[in-house]
């Protein structure tokens, strides 16, 4: 299968790309900075010498550049499955955030995943088949202390899965949410919380990877995953 995965050069998107990798599939790979997805594409490249991985830089937060990946995506291959995961978390409070920050956190969150998913839709829907991930978080289920900005992002892209997957059920086309809680990543480097507290990117990763493996009249439209000892 062919993978395109967004946000891989780390965290979650750069697990989603080891497990694909193990499994022996095409990566296809995009993250913003050019460094970092280089430096990541060796190390798949070491662990997995015989499997086939491509990638580009694009700064998904602006449309123009969402666009010529796609292009260049669809002129590598025919994507299999999309795995919509860059984005990041910008803390703050809706009254203090800074201006700007909402206008932020959805071009990054939320349109990376619109446009994308829009231009590589049509390749799907000829072929009838594919499987789209949007990688949401439990900040799309419920608001919480300094969720802010990134909070409605991530509603807004629970409402563009919902109503992806309303549209491409009798397509052929899967559509998954994803709600992960706390992993750590980048995002919790620093912040002092013990990282045996919160979960794994492995463990969002191996959930994903298994949704891909039922009959293609079967779909999970929801993974939501939580540290065992709960939110913090
Ligand atoms: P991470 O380790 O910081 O990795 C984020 C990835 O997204 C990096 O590859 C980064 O690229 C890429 N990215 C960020 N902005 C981008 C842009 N404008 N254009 C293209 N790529 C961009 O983050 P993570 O924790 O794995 O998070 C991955 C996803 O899971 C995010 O959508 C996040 O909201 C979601 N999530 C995370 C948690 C958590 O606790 N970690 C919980 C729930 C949901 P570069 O580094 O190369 O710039």
């Amino acid at each position: 299968m062919n993978i395109v995965i967004t946000g891989a050069s780390k965290g979650i998107g750069y697990a989603i790309a080891e497990i694909f990798a193990a499994n022996g599939h095409h990566l296809v790979l995009t993250s913003k900075t050019p460094a970092a997805l280089e430096t990541a594409v060796a190390a798949l490249s070491k662990e997995f010498p015989a499997v086939q991985i491509e990638s580009m830089p694009a700064d998904l937060s602006l449309q123009k550049e969402v666009t010529a990946f796609a292009n260049w995506c669809l002129e590598k291959t025919e994507p299999t499955i999309l795995i919509n995961n860059a984005g990041y978390f910008l803390p703050g409070k809706l009254q203090d955030e800074a201006a700007g920050q909402l206008q932020d956190q959805l071009n990054t969150n939320l349109f990376s995943a619109y446009h994308l998913t829009r231009a590589l839709l049509p390749s799907m829907l000829t072929r009838k088949s594919g499987h789209i991930f949007n990688i949401c978080s439990i900040a799309s289920l419920d608001a919480y202390e300094h969720g802010g900005a990134y909070s409605i992002s991530k509603f807004a892209l629970l409402g563009f899965s919902k109503n992806l997957r309303l549209e491409l059920k009798d397509k052929g086309i899967k559509v998954t949410a994803v709600f992960p809680g706390a992993v750590f990543t980048n995002s919790w480097a620093g912040s002092g919380v013990d990282p045996k507290r919160i979960m794994e990117s492995s463990d969002i990763a191996k959930m994903i990877y298994a949704a891909t493996q039922l009959s293609a009249q079967a779909v999970v439209e929801d993974i939501v995953m939580r540290p065992q000892l709960g939110d913090l």
